[in-house]
Formats: structure tokens, C-alpha cells, sequence
């Protein structure tokens, strides 16, 4: 790669492809074509330097315009939120199996040479996530497959197709699972959001309003690891430029309850909060983290920013964003 060639960013108006835009910017690339069927009035990062295409990707005639002469893909577009919209959105988000193989197929039309899929933690096996003190989930745990209805299936389904592109035409293909990312420039509201941008904007409502309480989806019991955006973009990076074919763990190894998760906003808050917990709401597998023996020996490298590290920087970003709403609210 040279840094004039063409890099396509699908789902570039979202969280981590907004992210993945500006770092290949950073890092000198000059030719970027970034699309998403948002309008771009919407897009969480826009950057006039960039080709910036309102295109639907679950459509082939999308994918072949957005694909011409693109030498390197990167596909972070997807019908997706946190468990608040999955659960209630199986058919949405298996549809966007037409993006991936949309895409696949043009990609191969016009002769990408490389293609990078995001994949999930959701495409791992149910029963292995049933207690909340996990053992990290393995390459190997996603078979025999029961991943998360609607949304694991599609990205366990998609990573298969990438594997057989590779093996029956020659593409190259790289695929990570992502094992929740957070950052500034996400989701924070609105129903798609997860669990860290949930949890800061519920600390920092309940600071501005004196209300000094938070609901909690399920009993905070319930174990994760999250990944700040910076290692998420650092290992897109090295792995696309490695010859990992097969998926990869891309996730921090830090395991946590949502209540930890909870303590460390509230202590960037400066604020205790009374906890409700609701037991209805959707809460996902009990436990769920990432073993990272297969990333350090392939890339010799794994995530390692400290959640207190990246929560200080999303709530603070998110603080500013909720600053700002209310300002505009109160100018009329
Ligand atoms: P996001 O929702 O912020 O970004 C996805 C983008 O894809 C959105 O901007 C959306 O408008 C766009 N999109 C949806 N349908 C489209 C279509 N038909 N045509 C063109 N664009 C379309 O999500 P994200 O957090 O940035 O996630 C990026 C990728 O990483 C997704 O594939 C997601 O499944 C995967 N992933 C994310 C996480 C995470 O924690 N954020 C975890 C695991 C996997």
C-alpha cells in the first residue's frame, strides 16, 4: 500500500469506522473513501478531505460503486447497538448479511486486494458464557456454534464467507471480534447504545439533576471487558497488515460487573448513586471476556488501556455532548 491508494471505510458516518477515518488520516493516507447509508449531516465524524458517499450497502449496485478502485476495505457497517437493540432487532440485524456478502462480492468485481470484517463476541457459544466468573473465551469456543440469535449468527455466518472468499478466490481477508469498544464519538442515547456510554450518561443525568439514583439492567453481577477505541484502531491496524487469516480476538482482557463499571463513573463523577436494579431488562450472557493468547502470539501485542483510563475520556466527551444539548435547549 501506498498512502495514495484507495481505502474504503464502510459504515465510516459510525462509531469505530469515524474513528478508523481519522487514524488513517493521522497516519498519512490520502486517498479515503468513507460510506454509510446515514445521511452525513448525521455521521459521528466528517472529514472534507474524504470521499464521503451516502450509499445503502445492503444493496450490490451500492457495493460496486463504492468499491471501484479501492485497493484495501475495511467493512464496519451494520445494522447494531447494544443489547437494548439486538435483542429486540433479530431480523434487522441478520439483514445486514447482505452487506458483508454485497460487498464480498464487488470487492471481488473490482479487485480489492484486502478485505477486513468486524466481527463479534457474539458469535461465541451461549453455554459457555452462562456464569459471570468466565473463563475467556478462546478462537476455538465460537464451535459448536450457538452464538447470540439474530445478530451472532450473521457475524458468525459473514466471517465464514470472508474465510471462503480467501480459500475459493483468492481474496484476503482479515477478521476481527470485537469484544465491546467504547469512546468519544459513539452512540451514548437513543437505544443503540452500550453499556459504558449507557452508564456515563445515566451518572452525569443524575449529577445534573440532583436525583441522585441509577437503574441498572439486571443484578451488576454480570461480567465484561470493554475495549477503549484507541486498541481497537491499533489492532485493526496490525492485524490488516498482518497474515492472520483467521478470526481473532480483538478485546481487553480486563474483566469487570457492570457495578465496577458503575463505580468507576461514578468515581470520575465525584458522586455515590442509589442503585435500582431492573431485572427485566435485557442483560445478555452472564459472563464474557476475551482470551488473548491467540492476538499476542500471532501480533505480539494486546489491549491494554485501563477502563479507568478510557471511561475518564468517553464520560468527559459525553459530559461536553450533554453540556452542549442542554445549552441549545435552554438558547430556545
Ligand atoms: P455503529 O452503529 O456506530 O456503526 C455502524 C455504521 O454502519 C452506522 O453508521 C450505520 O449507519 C452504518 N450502516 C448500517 N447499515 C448500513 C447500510 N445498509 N449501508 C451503509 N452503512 C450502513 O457501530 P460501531 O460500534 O461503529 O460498529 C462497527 C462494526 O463493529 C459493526 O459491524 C459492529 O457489529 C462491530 N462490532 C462493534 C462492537 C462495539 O462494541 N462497538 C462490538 C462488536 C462488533
Amino acid at each position: 500500500m501506498t498512502n495514495s491508494d484507495l481505502i474504503l471505510v464502510a459504515g465510516g458516518g459510525g462509531f469505530i469506522g469515524g474513528h478508523l477515518v481519522a487514524d488513517l488520516r493521522a497516519k498519512g493516507y490520502t486517498n479515503i473513501r468513507s460510506v454509510d447509508i446515514k445521511p452525513v449531516s448525521e455521521w459521528f465524524q466528517v472529514f472534507p478531505d474524504v470521499d464521503n458517499r451516502r450509499l445503502d450497502l445492503r444493496e450490490m449496485d451500492a457495493c460496486r460503486n463504492a468499491t471501484k478502485g479501492v485497493r484495501q476495505l475495511f467493512n464496519l457497517a451494520a445494522d447494531m447497538g447494544g443489547m437494548g437493540f439486538i435483542e429486540f432487532n433479530k431480523a434487522a440485524c441478520m439483514i445486514s448479511v447482505l452487506i458483508n456478502t454485497h460487498l464480498l462480492l464487488a470487492a471481488r468485481e473490482n479487485g480489492v486486494e484486502r478485505f477486513f470484517y468486524a466481527s463479534s463476541a457474539c458469535v461465541y457459544n451461549a453455554d459457555k458464557q452462562m456464569d459471570a466468573n468466565v473463563t475467556p473465551l478462546r478462537e476455538q469456543d465460537a464451535y459448536p456454534a450457538m452464538p447470540e440469535d439474530g445478530y451472532g449468527w450473521e457475524k458468525l455466518f459473514s466471517e465464514r464467507m470472508c474465510r471462503h472468499f480467501t480459500e475459493d478466490f483468492g481474496l484476503e481477508t482479515r477478521v476481527a471480534r470485537f469484544h465491546n469498544v467504547y469512546g468519544p464519538h459513539g452512540t451514548y442515547d437513543g437505544g443503540r447504545e452500550k453499556a459504558p456510554a449507557a452508564i456515563c450518561r445515566k451518572v452525569i443525568e443524575a449529577k445534573r439533576s440532583g436525583r441522585h439514583e441509577i437503574e441498572i439492567w439486571g443484578d451488576g453481577e454480570q461480567t465484561r471487558s470493554f475495549m477503549y477505541i484507541d486498541d481497537c484502531l491499533f489492532g485493526m491496524n496490525r492485524l490488516m497488515r498482518s497474515e492472520v487469516r483467521e478470526p481473532i480476538n480483538l478485546g481487553s482482557d480486563e474483566l469487570v460487573t457492570i457495578n465496577r463499571l458503575v463505580d468507576i463513573a461514578e468515581a470520575i463523577a465525584g458522586i455515590k448513586l442509589k442503585r435500582r436494579y431492573d431485572l427485566s431488562a435485557p442483560k445478555g450472557v452472564r459472563g464474557r471476556n476475551s482470551d488473548n493468547t491467540l492476538i499476542k502470539a500471532k501480533l505480539g501485542w494486546a489491549p491494554a488501556i485501563s477502563l479507568e483510563t478510557g471511561l475518564a475520556t468517553t464520560y468527559a466527551w459525553i459530559h461536553d455532548q450533554l453540556a452542549a444539548a442542554a445549552r441549545g435547549r435552554a438558547a430556545g
